[in-house]
């Protein structure tokens, strides 16, 4: 056609009604859309479309260099809740909102209150939050790439749900300082921690090869019967504090070669020669050839004996049996380079124990020191209203781990759902509303 007159799009307005949960509308003023793909104000109508109950008013970007044009054949549409300035509106809000709910011992009342808008408000918004990762990346990977960790500290912590005790299992990342591994679970047998153990070892590019914890005895285990080489390091937070134990597994001819080394918690704190406790030993792994079934012929006519009963120690054998029995070591230390030199004729699963540990603490105690704030964060999420199996517990503690581990996500957590009313109304009305009137996007 010859003559047609180019349209003009000019800046484009639209108002803001939030809508309450009685159904009430309130009118927040006036927004502008801009493009959610470039940003520009020059965008035109572009009829309705159905949702649910409604139809809503659609827009279309006008801007013929929208990068949106580069991989598709027609112009970005978009409604007003996913145009640009109203979606970076109400994500930055609610970024800011879930940030806040992360921070240590963030209640619900006082979110509330500093929002404006009710508790179970707040608790919807999060489970809304949730659900957008979960489907934006899933729940199941803490992690969006393999991390570079070698040690992990795995701790649990006691929760009570509902009158019933419960415990997280958490595996941190030495390196990454990310959690790589998590379970709620009644229980805290070797096959939970085994199970955390597995999902951190899953989620880092080389094996796991170093472990810190307290003295659980299902840790120990866990550790033990990985069997593979690794080195388990103790740190009880039962008195006594100032004692380590540092455990070395190798495996040689179907044998595990048990290596346990007894130091003070400040073995790697100053430069020096550090005397330790060590002993070794030695597991046959070979499969046992059964016994046969039933009895052994002639054990029925046979007179019996009773044997001896010989004074058995009572209960387990310590973990500190090594401070008393055994054999004393020496070991130079420097933990400024990184180094340690020990005593001649000494194995080498000593020098892989010791080299492990002061991988992870050097200039410090042997002790908790990853998991410390991460109690905290696991409270308050415990503290939030709102049905809670172990199940539901879970889901939620991931996706604050994952946000924790990647705050990045928030970047592209989106709502597509509606934001309701008073979140708006108060978050919008005061501060925003007037530095939007002053950028112009509110009139
Ligand atoms: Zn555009």
């Amino acid at each position: 056609m010859v003559g047609r007159k180019k349209k003009v799009y000019g800046p484009n307005w639209h108002p803001i009604e939030a809508q309450s949960e009685s159904g009430a509308c309130f009118s927040l003023g006036m927004i502008q859309l801009l493009c959610p793909a470039c940003g520009s104000s020059k965008v035109g109508p572009y009829g309705t479309h159905d949702r649910k109950n409604t139809r809503v008013e659609t827009f279309q970007c006008k801007n013929r260099k929208c990068p949106h044009l580069k991989n598709h054949k027609t112009s970005k549409q978009f409604v007003l809740t996913s145009s640009y300035q109203f979606r970076e509106l109400i994500f930055g809000k609610l970024k800011a909102l879930y940030e806040d709910l992360l921070k240590d011992g963030a209640k619900n009342k006082t979110i509330a209150k500093k929002y404006g808008i009710s508790e179970s408000q707040v608790s919807a918004l999060r489970t809304e939050i949730e659900s957008a990762i979960d489907k934006l990346n899933g729940l199941d990977t803490l992690v969006l790439a393999p991390q570079p960790d070698t040690a992990v500290a795995i701790d649990e912590t006691f929760l009570k749900i509902e009158g019933t005790s419960i415990y997280v299992i958490i595996a941190t990342g030495y390196t990454s300082h990310k959690i790589l591994g998590i379970k709620v679970s009644k229980s805290r047998s070797e096959e939970d921690i085994r199970e955390v153990f597995n999902e951190a070892d899953g989620n880092t590019e080389h094996n796991i090869s170093s472990i810190s914890s307290d003295a659980l005895n299902a840790t120990q285990a866990m550790a033990k019967n990985l069997n593979r080489e690794i080195t388990h390091i103790i740190h009880p937070h039962k008195k006594p504090f100032k004692k380590a134990i540092i455990r070395h597994y190798s495996y040689k001819n179907s044998e595990r070669i048990t290596t346990t080394i007894g130091v003070k918690s400040n073995f790697f704190k100053k430069r020096g020669k550090r005397q330790f406790k060590y002993m070794e030993a030695r597991t046959d792994l070979s499969p046992k050839i059964k016994k046969k079934l039933g009895r052994p012929k002639g054990s029925k006519t046979k007179k019996r004996h009773k044997k001896p009963r010989t004074k058995k120690k009572r209960g387990r054998k310590g973990l500190y049996t090594v401070f008393e029995k055994g054999t004393i070591g020496y070991a130079t230390i420097d933990p400024y380079r990184d180094k340690l030199k020990i005593g001649k004729g000494l194995s080498r699963p000593v020098s892989a124990g010791l080299n492990a540990t002061l991988k992870l603490f050097p200039l410090m105690s042997i002790q908790n020191n990853l998991a410390e704030n991460i109690n905290s964060i696991l409270r308050a999420i415990i503290r939030l209203r709102g049905p809670k199996t172990i199940e539901s517990v879970e889901r939620r503690i991931r996706a604050t781990l994952k946000i924790r581990n990647h705050p990045e996500i928030l970047d592209e957590v989106r709502i597509t759902r509606q934001v309701r009313g008073n979140f708006l109304m108060n978050n919008l009305k005061l501060i925003e509303c007037a530095d939007l009137l002053e950028q112009g996007i509110i009139m």
